[in-house]
């Protein structure tokens, strides 16, 4: 049988590099995704996704079944294709900088690799990292180690993604701009041709720009999400000191405008997440280091790290004390359709509320296995919602997920031993719970 070869080479498959692959894939695009972590590559070969992300696990088995997506720990793979992108993580120093370290030795992996390769190789940068970073010390690395020069030989691009977690799917079939800071004429063009293969006659704006623009284009949309949130919690705050103003409302009547629009504007515990706080951080890190201090970000930073001492203090007005007190945590996950746990508030209250002698159990329809491998037996887990609620003090709602939402006033009544409810995420109506004699406090009411 004739071998048909991918054109596209992935690097790290994680939420950006297995949703692109299994995406590309899904549009007939022949793809391979290379990782270290053996595990996650038998996963692949079985067809089956490591991370929760509505679709994919469909997308992913159809892929693999096809023999368009194939998984690899073997580098040198790349050289069977045309593309390579690259979607290593970039976490954060202890300091908040960005931490490299991936991106440079997969970049010289990548580049020993291309070593053996003959005729052009265009590499994209998707992961997110600071401006420069491409040029600054991508470029240099694969130079060295391919000995091929960019524009020559050689192409490199900085592609950030936008894609968020729980809707990635949805998100890298439909976004809504593609951004290409773009070097040489040639990779450039290759890569907006296999855009175009890719979305066909749904092609989304592109916008061609400096790497070094592209690059702060990814921090600029995060930050300014960040921001609307951190903006609609300080709202909500004020809001609680007004008798009769619900946040709710307010945001209704502001998202109205289209200047400000409606989306991302729900008051609740504040963003988490593997991005928003890491991006934030990094962002706010280069500035100083370049001579500014982007205090606005510095503040949107600080009401988010605040929301889930507000979640506390809602839980211990109600309750007094936390000592030897049974606490339901109904949700884990950052938000909901994600397994995520990566800055995720309930994980925060959850530590607060047992360093001050609260006795939790957790419900997640999807986040139970991340959360026993940080919190190991420090919680009890539940299988169901009613489980958690059982004999419980009080129940603090963290994620919005659908069987979540669907429990009522009276679900709470059957099973808990005190009729307190926080509801972190507004998603319960307050006078259903009156009506029982619950008291369910949320946000900016
Ligand atoms: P992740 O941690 O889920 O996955 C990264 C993968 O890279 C892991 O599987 C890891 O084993 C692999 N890896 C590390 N070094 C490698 C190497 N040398 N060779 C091959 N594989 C290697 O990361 P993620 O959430 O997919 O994020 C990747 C990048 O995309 C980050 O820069 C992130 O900021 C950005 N981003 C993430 C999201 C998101 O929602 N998760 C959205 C947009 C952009």
């Amino acid at each position: 049988m004739k071998t048909r070869t991918a054109r596209v080479s992935i690097i790290g498959m994680g939420y950006v590099g297995l949703c692109t692959a299994a995406t590309f894939a899904s549009r007939g695009i022949r793809s391979t995704g290379i990782d270290i972590d053996q595990e996650r590559i038998d996963q692949i070969h079985r067809g089956k996704t490591p991370i929760h992300e509505p679709d994919l696990d469909r997308l992913l088995k159809t892929a693999v079944k096809k023999k368009l997506l194939d998984g690899s720990t073997d580098i040198s793979r790349i050289t069977k294709t045309d593309l390579t992108f690259l979607t290593v993580g970039t976490p954060s120093r202890s300091d908040g900088s960005i931490d490299l370290s991936f991106i440079k030795s997969a970049s010289e992996n990548i580049g020993k690799a291309l070593y053996e390769k003959q005729g052009f190789h265009t590499v994209v940068v998707k992961s997110t990292v600071v401006p420069g970073t491409t040029n600054g010390t991508v470029r240099p690395i694969l130079e060295k180690t391919s000995e091929r020069s960019v524009g020559v030989n050689l192409g490199l691009c900085a592609n950030p993604e936008f894609l968020a977690e729980g809707t990635a799917i949805h998100d890298a079939l439909h976004p809504d701009k593609i951004v290409i800071g773009s070097n040489d004429k040639k990779s450039t063009s290759q890569l907006i041709k296999l855009y175009r293969q890719f979305y066909r006659t749904k092609q989304p704006p592109i916008l061609e720009m400096s790497p070094e623009s592209a690059e702060l284009v990814k921090y600029a949309n995060n930050a300014f999400l960040a921001t609307k949130v951190s903006f609609i919690n300080t709202i909500a705050n004020i809001s609680e000191k007004i008798p009769g103003v619900d946040v709710g409302r307010i945001a209704e009547a502001i998202g109205k405008d289209i200047r400000i629009g409606p989306l991302f504007l729900k008051a609740g515990p504040g963003y988490g997440g593997s991005c928003f706080h890491k991006d934030l951080q990094a962002l706010i890190n280069y500035g100083k280091e370049h001579g500014y201090n982007p205090q606005l970000f510095q503040a949107t930073e600080q009401v988010n790290n605040d929301q889930p001492g507000r979640i506390i203090e809602k839980a211990e007005s109600l309750l007094g004390t936390f000592t030897d007190k049974r606490i339901a945590i109904l949700g884990l996950a950052f938000k909901k359709d994600t397994d995520d746990i990566r800055e995720a508030a309930s994980i925060k209250v959850i530590d607060r509320l047992t360093d001050r002698g609260a006795k939790i159990t957790a419900y997640d329809p999807m986040a139970i296995p991340a959360t026993k491998k940080l919190l190991a037996d420090r919680i009890e887990y539940a299988e169901t919602p009613q489980t958690a609620l059982k004999g419980a003090d009080c129940a603090i709602m963290m994620t919005e997920w659908e069987q979540l939402r669907k429990l009522k006033a009276k679900d709470f009544q059957a099973y808990m031993k005190s009729p307190f409810v926080v509801d972190a995420r507004r998603i319960y109506d307050p006078d259903e719970f009156k009506d029982l004699n619950y008291i369910a406090t949320g946000f900016g009411k």
